[in-house]
């Protein structure tokens, strides 16, 4: 698409435009450079979205597009239908208009080893009157079909495949696809209109960080990139459409009008070879092969096939390529079903026709299939570490692309019944790539009298807890937070160095000593027989004193540290202090509503409600009571001891290491007496304390008089005793 001095060209300029940019010196830009600058960004997005090869930083390509923005915000007039801005904002879109396509959309014929392709060979060799016929074979794209219309170069119109004669309208979600060109030069090869046909895919990455986000929301994820594809080109907002990063290979054109005569809508598919044949003796350049469409695509700046498809003479190349490439498939960026074999030459693919299916000019051959059936047998209910209840499905055995599929996710309760699934069904499976198996679908025409639904439980089937389902979420939970499914995790984390910090415990030591017995719960953590450990393999008398240091330390650290322990949902770290500085003990928290809870600072209905729960929770408060028994204080120290405010309104920052405190505790300390931590040395910081082997901040702090330079030890004068 870009010559190499065009490159060099554009990437000049756009230095010049980020030099602007920085220097803020953009006043005085006349309309006609408004015009290079759209072209700079149609390169970048092309470098980025079909090269995959950017020459610029994603920050920088933002800090021109913001640029280009704000021109066109103070000239209106000089907004054209193809600038990079016009994708964006485009709002919501109320409904998807039928339009009919120029030339329906047809399906492909099958074919599954090198005996079917053979015959097709025979066949088409026989209709064709050759003895040989040069093929070109390219990847068959698993995603969701589009057809684009470009009208004297502008996108026009975009549609789905729909029945093949009539799809929808996604011209605006189309454009939020970075791939898809607003403007392309078909003028170049005399095309005043045309329709190409492509592809819409989500890459195997997206997908699987989508579906992961989707889990974790307790929305049920897609079965495959396919669905989630085809779901996302019919989103009514199209701001979300933009986020899911769609990508588009365009491989076929399927009508192109000249422009000195210009068609009706016409509805055979020939037609577009009609145009090529008279295009190429009106001598307008117009490729005559399906390669060289797929060739003039690219150089319109089009993500076409151009370099995975191959041109072969004769069926043996053919058979050839496509298992080479069966075997490339996993190592893909996104998901192929097969491969598509056309016959390359345009006038014989005429000379072939079609039947009402499919044309007899091309054929696809399908990889081994990645889908199978079997029988749901059980659903077994397991809780997962934050307490998610999720069925699980016990299936028949069965073989999906090379693994035998024995249980299967069923997510949650809404999925279960969106899918409509019932004991003893056959269920369609699928395992695209490496994605986890999903079930696509149930047969419930194939139920016999026997099918019984499956019953969701409402108590925890691992300790009897009645579950609780938050509103708005899908995911049903045991909230015990000494359920044994969730317990070790929830130790873990309790231990762990942003909760109650107890050093030498560690997973290792959780696990093992849960699976000892020796420790049932976190309050077990306060009542561990170190005489039963000191039995245990590897652990001397050394590592226990330290280990027992550790707990009885942590018994009085901050209230923060232990309510962010307690590991309440959506309880981070910062909402633990929030939470902490709203009372003098913790378990006043059975006294605050929701809508006291919300006051607070950054607590929101999800974070109030989590909350609220917790502690309205018998079995939680019961816990509580049982660690402050022994010995953990659920007191606010801060509060209580009142140590706050004697380094009020005073900046610090810490260089070097140091002796007696640790860094992070030492920030504490300053926070707690009401101090503020800096990140870099400035003319705002009054104190830098410095330790051993202190560096560049140092030097640079000498430099402003006003900051006050001090050693650890003034600093710990400076705390109040
Ligand atoms: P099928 O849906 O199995 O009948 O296969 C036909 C579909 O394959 C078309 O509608 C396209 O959406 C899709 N397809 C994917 N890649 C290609 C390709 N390279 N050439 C033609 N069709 C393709
Ligand atoms: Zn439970």
């Amino acid at each position: 698409m870009y010559q190499q001095e065009q490159t060099i060209v554009l990437q000049q300029k756009t230095a010049v435009w980020l030099l602007s940019v920085n220097g803020g010196n953009t006043t005085e830009i006349v309309s006609a450079d408004i015009e290079t600058l759209k072209d700079v960004l149609r390169f970048h997005e092309y470098r980025y979205y079909v090269q995959n090869d950017p020459l610029i930083s994603d920050a920088e390509y933002d800090s021109l597009f913001k640029l280009l923005q704000q021109f066109e915000k103070e000239n209106p007039s000089l907004i054209t239908p193809d600038s990079p801005t016009q994708r964006v904002g485009a709002g919501l879109v109320n409904d998807f208009v039928k339009v009919a396509h120029l030339v329906p959309m047809l399906s492909l014929e099958n074919s599954y080893n090198a005996t079917d392709l053979l015959d097709w060979d025979r066949k088409a060799k026989e209709l064709a009157g050759l003895d040989e016929i040069e093929y070109c074979v390219e990847p068959k794209f698993d995603g969701a079909s589009i057809s684009l219309i470009y009208d004297h170069n502008l996108l026009a119109r975009a549609a789905t495949r729909g029945d093949g004669v009539v799809g929808d309208d996604i011209t605006l979600n189309t454009k939020q696809i970075k791939s898809v060109p607003l403007s392309a030069k078909f003028s170049g090869y005399g095309i005043e209109q045309v329709e190409i046909r492509g592809e819409v895919l989500i890459n195997k990455n997206n997908f699987k960080k989508y579906n992961d986000k989707l889990i974790e929301e307790g929305i049920p994820p897609f079965a495959n990139p396919r669905n989630s594809a085809a779901g996302s080109l019919r989103i009514k907002d199209t701001a979300e459409v933009g986020r899911r990063n769609l990508e588009v290979f365009l491989y076929h054109v399927s009508y192109a009008a000249n422009i000195d005569n210009r068609k009706p809508v016409i509805s055979q598919q020939t037609e577009l070879h009609e145009v090529a044949v008279q295009l190429s003796t009106t001598n307008n350049g117009q490729p005559l092969t399906h390669s060289g469409m797929l060739e003039m695509l690219w150089h319109l700046g089009f993500r076409s096939p151009k370099k995975e498809m191959k041109v072969v003479r004769g069926i043996s190349g053919v058979i050839q390529y496509v298992e080479e490439f069966e075997v490339k498939r996993d190592g893909l960026p996104y998901e192929i079903d097969g491969m598509v074999i056309k016959v390359n030459d345009l006038g014989l693919q005429e000379k072939l026709g079609m039947t009402s299916h499919h044309p007899r000019w091309a054929i696809a051959f399908k990889f081994k299939a990645r889908q199978g059936t079997s029988e749901l047998r059980s659903v077994e209910f397991q809780v997962g570490r934050t307490g998610a209840v999720t069925p699980v499905a016990k299936i028949a055995p069965v073989l999906v692309g090379g693994v035998t599929v024995t249980s299967i996710s069923i997510h949650n309760e809404e999925y279960m019944k969106e899918k409509d699934l019932m004991l003893g069904d056959t269920i369609l499976i699928e395992r695209s790539g490496d994605v986890i198996p999903q079930i696509v679908k149930s047969f419930p025409e194939l139920r016999t009298a026997t099918g019984s639904s499956i019953q969701f439980p409402t108590e925890c089937p691992v300790c009897a807890h009645p579950l609780f389902k938050p509103a708005g979420e899908a995911v049903w939970r045991c909230i015990n937070i000494n359920c044994e499914a969730q317990v070790v995790e929830r130790i873990i984390h309790f231990v762990s160095k942003d909760a109650m910090d107890i050093k030498n415990f560690g997973d290792a030591n959780v696990r093992k000593f849960y699976e000892m017995g020796l420790l049932k719960d976190v309050p077990g953590i306060y009542r561990l027989s170190f005489e039963a450990i000191g039995k245990l393999e590897g652990f001397g008398k050394k590592s226990i004193d330290n280990l027992q240091t550790a707990i009885e330390n942590s018994k009085s650290q901050p209230l923060h540290r232990l309510i962010y322990g307690l590991g309440i949902r959506y309880c981070g770290e910062n909402t633990a202090k929030t939470l902490a500085n709203a009372v003098t003990h913790l378990l006043d928290f059975r006294d605050l509503s929701e809508e006291q809870l919300q006051n607070l600072e950054d607590v929101g209905v999800k974070v109030a409600g989590s909350v609220y729960r917790f502690f309205h929770d018998a079995d939680n408060l019961r816990m509580l009571e049982d660690l402050e028994q022994l010995g953990i204080s659920l007191k606010n120290q801060k509060k209580q001891a009142n140590i706050s405010n004697s380094l009020s309104g005073q900046a610090f920052l810490f260089t070097g290491s140091l002796v007696q405190l640790k860094r992070s505790d030492a920030e504490e300390m300053v926070e707690k007496n009401g101090g503020k931590i800096l990140s870099g040395v400035s003319s705002k910081l009054n104190y830098l304390v410095v330790g051993e082997d202190a560096g560049s901040k140092l030097e640079k702090a000498k430099k402003i008089q006003s900051i006050k330079i001090i050693t650890e030890e003034e600093f710990i004068k400076m705390l109040p005793t």
